[in-house]
């Protein structure tokens, strides 16, 4: 009997729910991983090692990176991995979609900003993107000479949508995943209350908060002027690029949110949304509303779709709320 109960409870402690709770710096960035449920170390462990191979497809520095290789041969053909084909293919789409605010074309520019300094503007100019450079074709693919693919604004939310498939295969029934900028929340908080997800104060430090989204299975990824810049001359130079000019935005935002069901996408976009500037980006959203969003312009308005009311409560009251009709 005592035996038997002493089964009964290895069985019930099997079965139980368990949390894991993880930090890693992986894809030049902080991620963490909140999971709740019965297999949460297994799930953990294949998020981790997703995530390291995804990073050993699109790093920009790894030297055995499948983007270094692919970049070091620009202007010669060369066959590309499935994951590499795919969001190549959804990145050139998007460009098209953002009328080119979104860029993977971008590389050779970014490169040049990366040095935290102005780069010359002849040498701006002289740089070869776009779309029309790119032959992708049955995962072959030949770009002109000097072309730079660079996946910066898409790798993090299809990092989060491998994830998401993760979190699904080993039947997590909640988890929170940070990956960087990009919010993964899935189902909801043990007590029955949605997840809350805070909105960064693009004035404060990255633990200020404007405002808080109450989520369930959902994406919530973010753009901002404040993620990455250097000053020179005592002007700010930050890291999203409008790939017409090949300089910084001259954004009247300073953060994009878009909350969504698609991790890709929702980083393409909130990146490009912040290119577009408010006008653009609401006549986007306007002729689409396939996803929500928050603005934040420069003079201090929170722009928010109308789906998000119920779900967004402003925190900070130097900010003012405006619904987007
Ligand atoms: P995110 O933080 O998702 O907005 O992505 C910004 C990163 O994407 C930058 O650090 C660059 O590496 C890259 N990037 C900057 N501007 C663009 C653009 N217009 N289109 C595509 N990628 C960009
Ligand atoms: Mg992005």
């Amino acid at each position: 009997m005592k035996r038997m109960i002493a089964l009964l409870a290895v069985l019930l402690l099997c079965g139980c729910t368990k949390q894991v709770d993880t930090q890693y710096y992986m894809m030049d960035t902080v991620m963490s991983f909140s999971l709740e449920g019965a297999q949460t170390k297994e799930a953990e462990a294949a998020l981790s090692e997703k995530i390291s191979a995804l990073e050993r497809v699109f790093s920009p520095t790894l030297p055995e990176s499948e983007l270094v290789r692919v970049n070091a041969a620009s202007g010669s053909e060369v066959s590309l991995s499935k994951t590499f084909a795919d969001v190549l293919e959804i990145s050139l789409k998007a460009s098209e979609e953002t009328g080119g605010a979104f860029d993977v074309t971008l590389g050779s520019v970014i490169a040049l900003w990366q040095k935290q300094e102005v780069p010359p503007s002849a040498l701006l100019e002289a740089q070869i993107t776009g779309n029309e450079t790119v032959d992708l074709s049955n995962r072959m693919l030949k770009t002109e000479p000097g072309v730079q693919l660079n996946f910066g604004a898409v790798a993090k939310g299809y990092a989060a949508d491998c994830a998401k498939t993760i979190l699904e295969e080993y039947e997590i029934p909640r988890a929170l995943l940070s990956l960087g900028g990009n919010i993964y929340a899935k189902g909801e908080k043990a007590d029955g209350r949605p997840w809350q997800v805070g909105v960064r104060d693009p004035n404060g430090t990255a633990s200020d908060w404007l405002g808080i989204l109450q989520v369930r299975d959902k994406f919530v990824i973010a753009s901002g002027d404040y993620e990455r810049y250097f000053e020179q001359g005592g002007v700010r130079y930050h890291h999203i690029l409008d790939p017409k000019t090949r300089a910084p935005a001259q954004s009247d935002l300073r953060e994009t949110v878009v909350v969504n069901t698609n991790g890709s996408r929702g980083d393409i976009l909130s990146t490009a949304l912040f290119v577009m500037g408010e006008d653009e980006a609401i006549a986007f959203w306007r002729a689409r509303k396939d996803f929500e969003m928050i603005l934040v312009s420069q003079d201090g308005r929170v722009l928010i779709t109308p789906n998000l009311k119920e779900t967004f409560t402003l925190t900070n009251d130097t900010y003012e709320l405006e619904v987007v009709a």
